[in-house]
């Protein structure tokens, strides 16, 4: 590869894209297509797969809004788990920053949902619609019928992709198979019904019609990229210093005869002074942002390198080392330089320290949530005896998977009672309110009374009975009659 040791450090350009892309994008093969569709493979066998998988009876991953519950991997969470939650939105942004750091929008290019509904969708309109050349004389010799007919097939196409990505987008609030239970019965509640033919108007229009355009002017992730990569960060970049300047020997009356049939000669060999760049526009015609890489590096960019493997192509075929767009920085340097970069390696470190602390809150997580409310209506109730009662709601909720039995039990009570109480059954993923009263004796009464305050603190627990680990107390207060 030729180095770029010595080019001033280029400065992320705004320049409009140079191509309409009316006519489409021109397929290209290559190393990172190849990766691209592996990126489409997988992301996609799991968003259409997780949603028919379960686990010990429950969805493998399910957000049930209508209970405030969210099943994952066998486990139940609820409101309580937004730490979890806030934890692993972190540790998304930190992976995030570090991919930026290192490589641009490497994220935009391979794994945002955008870029691959926008991949998948492109490769059924160039199966329908044909190559952009193709396209372009099917409209110059005023075939519009059959223009219009196999747009409208795309449309149709993209249309049922839409629906189904909409349906499995819904399925996920419930279960695969619940909600194809429920499609096949008609009886898809309204919100269901919103949420699927909502999100497939969505994907339609932001993968079918909008496209690079989100990229460009809706998603905020393009505008502040420039500020997580510098000089240091590997990014698609054209070698200027080698391909410079271009030159189209094809067009070039010297390169007749000059190369194999229907190959570019070298360059150099045809045109002495010229630059390893052809000028054939292949690497403009591929890139799904319609720019040309040949005038920097620019925030439109999604890093997807098919303009590298388009050049590549290119070289092989005028007989030219590989690499002149390629993954490089600035400054020349290496991968190596760009991983000992201090703001590389403080996001590695953040990313390790939020994914060891979601770790070890799920390992610390107990499944189980207590809420003691003091009974209004009665705030103190005086007994004949002399004793005074307090009562309290308890709200259990059980987030395991298993139903259980809980006792209740008072805590740091002085001399505080608990009245017998009947063992609280809650069934898994449900939750139960009951009743419970707390009595302070006579005799304590008058010792208490002489407190100013005429409040007790007290501790109510409730414990799982054939799991004592599962347990959870929650503080309150006894009051005493004024
Ligand atoms: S310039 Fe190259 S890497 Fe950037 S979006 Fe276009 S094709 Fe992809
Ligand atoms: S594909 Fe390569 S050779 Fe062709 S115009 Fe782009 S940079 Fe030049």
């Amino acid at each position: 590869m030729t180095s770029l040791s010595g080019l001033p450090a280029q400065p992320i350009q705004f320049h409009p894209p140079v191509s309409s892309l009316r006519w489409g994008v021109r397929a290209i093969g290559g190393r990172f297509n190849r990766a691209r569709w592996a990126s489409v493979g997988l992301t996609q066998a799991l968003f259409f797969g997780l949603c028919w998988l379960s686990w010990n009876g429950r969805p493998l991953l399910s957000f049930d809004f209508a209970h405030q519950r969210v099943h994952l991997l066998g486990a139940i969470y609820g409101p309580q788990d937004l730490l979890l939650l806030a934890g692993l939105l972190m540790a998304g942004a930190l992976a995030l920053f570090l991919a930026s750091a290192l490589s641009g929008r490497v994220f935009c290019g391979f794994v945002c949902p955008q870029s691959v509904y926008t991949g998948v969708f492109l490769g059924v309109e160039h199966w329908v619609m044909g190559t952009p050349g193709q396209r372009r004389q099917r409209a110059r010799s005023g075939q519009r019928l059959q223009s219009a007919a196999r747009q409208a097939l795309t449309w149709g196409l993209w249309g049922g992709m839409s629906l189904a990505l909409g349906w499995t987008f819904t399925a996920y609030f419930s279960s695969g198979p619940d909600l194809a239970r429920r499609t096949l019965a008609g009886a898809m509640g309204p919100v269901e019904l919103g949420a699927c033919l909502g999100y497939a108007l969505f994907a339609f229009l932001q993968a079918g019609l909008l496209r690079e355009k989100v990229c460009q002017h809706m998603c905020p992730y393009a505008r502040f990229q420039g500020v997580m990569g510098n000089e240091h960060t590997q990014v698609v970049s054209y070698d200027q210093r080698r391909g410079e300047p271009r030159a189209n020997v094809l067009r070039a009356p010297l390169s007749r005869g000059a190369g194999p049939a229907g190959q570019a000669a070298p360059a150099a060999q045809v045109l002495p002074a010229a630059g390893a760049c052809v000028d054939c526009g292949l690497c403009v015609q591929v890139c799904p942002a319609g720019i040309d890489i040949r005038q920097g590096a620019q925030y439109e960019c999604i890093s997807c390198g098919l303009c590298i493997d388009a050049c590549d192509r290119v070289m092989l075929s005028a007989r030219q080392p590989t690499g002149l767009i390629r993954f490089a920085n600035s400054l020349g340097t290496g991968w190596r330089d760009t991983l000992a970069q201090p703001r590389v390696r403080g996001y590695a470190l953040a990313l390790a320290l939020a994914l060891l602390g979601v770790g070890w809150t799920v390992a610390q997580r107990v499944p189980l949530q207590l809420e003691v409310l003091r009974d209004r209506a009665v705030l103190a109730r005086p007994n004949r005896d002399g004793s005074v009662d307090n009562i309290y709601r308890l709200h259990v909720q059980n987030y395991d998977v298993r139903e259980h039995a809980y006792q209740v039990q008072l805590r740091e009570a002085g001399g505080l009672q608990l009245l017998p109480t009947e063992p609280i059954v809650v069934p898994a993923s449900g939750e139960r309110s009951v009743a419970v009263t707390v009595r302070l004796p006579a005799q304590a009464v008058q010792t208490a009374g002489a407190d100013p305050a005429r409040v007790l603190p007290l501790q109510l627990a409730v414990v799982a009975e054939q799991a004592p680990d599962l347990q959870r107390q929650q503080a309150s207060r006894f009051l005493l009659p004024r």
